[in-house]
């Protein structure tokens, strides 16, 4: 048995995150070797324990370590604001950014024909109660520019309308874009200048 074969496999895995290729994972890795006591160890014990505990909250789909976020919960973030995002990098984006103060919910997609992902396969259902549970009075839709994005926020403002102040983050998302790849100031302006629909 060849003495690295562990260490080639580890190579391997991390080769596979996003932003790594072979190169860099062997690089990793092998700070990772040296730098034992100090990152590797507390790096392989914290990964045990988020793969073990990681889920999506049962509200919004935001991923942490309980069964309802810690935004959920908050008291303060309940201030009749709901922010739909399609991705849970979109949520962390938006938190990154620091500027909204309302709660979320993650659609975990977009609608698609092509695909056949219709209504039930995302958190609409969940959405429309919570509007009604959660006493929301503006539901701001922060979809991505692409063709399904808009389409999903229309199908959302039809199942809304009358019940809610519709909003859209304004210009600056790029077409196409992801929130993901906004810096901080961008979304700022998108969510400070966000227009009704
Ligand atoms: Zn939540």
């Amino acid at each position: 048995m060849s003495s690295t074969k562990d260490i080639d496999a580890l190579i391997e895995l991390m080769a596979k995150l996003p932003g790594l290729g072979p190169r860099s994972a062997r690089r990793a890795v092998l700070h990772l070797i040296r730098k034992r006591a100090l990152l590797f160890t507390p790096l392989a014990d914290l990964m045990g324990d988020v793969a073990r505990a990681a889920r999506e909250c049962l509200n919004c789909g935001n991923v942490g370590t309980t069964d309802v976020c810690d935004i959920c919960t908050s008291e303060k973030r309940g201030n009749g604001q709901l922010c739909v995002v399609e991705d849970v990098a979109d949520l962390w984006a938006m938190e990154r950014a620091g500027v909204f103060k309302g709660r979320y919910h993650v659609l975990g997609g977009t609608l698609s024909a092509l695909d056949a992902v219709g209504p039930d396969e995302l958190r609409i259902p969940k959405l429309i109660d919570r509007v009604t549970s959660e006493e929301i009075t503006e539901v701001i839709l922060a979809l991505n520019a692409t063709i399904d994005g808009q389409t999903t926020a229309h199908y959302i403002a039809d199942q809304l309308d009358g019940q809610v102040t519709l909003t859209s983050l304004a210009q600056g998302v790029p077409i196409g874009g992801e929130l993901d790849y906004l810096d901080d100031g961008t979304i700022t302006a998108a969510l400070n200048a966000r227009k009704a629909l």
